[in-house]
């Protein structure tokens, strides 16, 4: 069982989020500074994701604390080369904790990444400089070394649970060197309605007794 001291919260580095200046109103705005999450197109939805696949990494949680730690062990169905889950429309089937990301979880999902794109919308803040939304290049996000890749230890097959608390790291819940938060942009986050995602994020929490069994 993992301690508190090695186990990052599931709200770790809130305190690197800098609330910086609210953006300024304008028609202009790109759509994740004008609308919150539960208005958006499905195409706008689908486009908040950056493909950084730390979502998907299997996490812990202290059954004494309900601090979330995360692992480098990845979903079974996540290719840790793209950071892409290799079956996106059968993964509800397949891995049954795969959580489908709705304007509505996300706002309840405090485990997901604090450099989440639907977290910080979520929460009011703009997108990070290295989301291809803002820089216009897909490789800006592992260029940021937000991606996963290279850092998965293995499948979470090739795991067990014991072993799963020797590979709790907090890379996963950390900023790149010198990044900031997203600004706030003013959008709260609009959680009503039942908006529909394709975006999986991997919940799957563990207890520490399960950890022994
Ligand atoms: S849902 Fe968030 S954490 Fe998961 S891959 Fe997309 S941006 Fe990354
Ligand atoms: S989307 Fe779900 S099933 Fe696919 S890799 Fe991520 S956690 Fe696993």
């Amino acid at each position: 069982m993992s301690s508190p001291e090695d186990t990052p919260r599931d709200d770790t580095r809130r305190d690197d989020i800098a609330p910086d200046a609210p953006a300024p109103d304008g028609a202009s705005l790109p759509f994740w500074r004008a609308k919150p999450l539960a208005a958006m197109s499905a195409t706008e939805w689908e486009s908040l994701c950056d493909g950084c696949g730390r979502c998907c990494l299997v996490k812990l949680e202290d059954e004494d604390t309900g601090r979330v730690a995360y692992t480098d062990v990845a979903c079974r169905l996540l290719d840790a080369a793209t950071c892409r889950c290799s079956d996106y429309e059968r993964r509800s089937e397949i891995v049954s904790d795969c959580v489908r990301l709705t304007p509505e979880s996300v706002a309840e999902l405090n485990w997901l990444p604090p450099t989440c794109a639907y977290r910080l919308v979520g929460e009011g803040k703009d997108l990070p400089f290295w989301h291809p939304l803002v820089s216009g290049d897909a490789g800006s996000v592992a260029a940021a070394g937000i991606t996963v890749s290279g850092k998965v230890a293995g499948s979470e097959n090739e795991f067990g649970l014991f072993e799963l608390v020797d590979h709790i790291v907090a890379w996963p819940v950390r900023w790149p060197r010198g990044a900031k938060g997203g600004a706030q942009t003013g959008v709260k986050t609009g959680v009503k309605t039942g908006a529909k995602s394709q975006t999986g994020a991997r919940g799957r929490r563990p207890k520490a007794d399960e950890q022994k069994a």
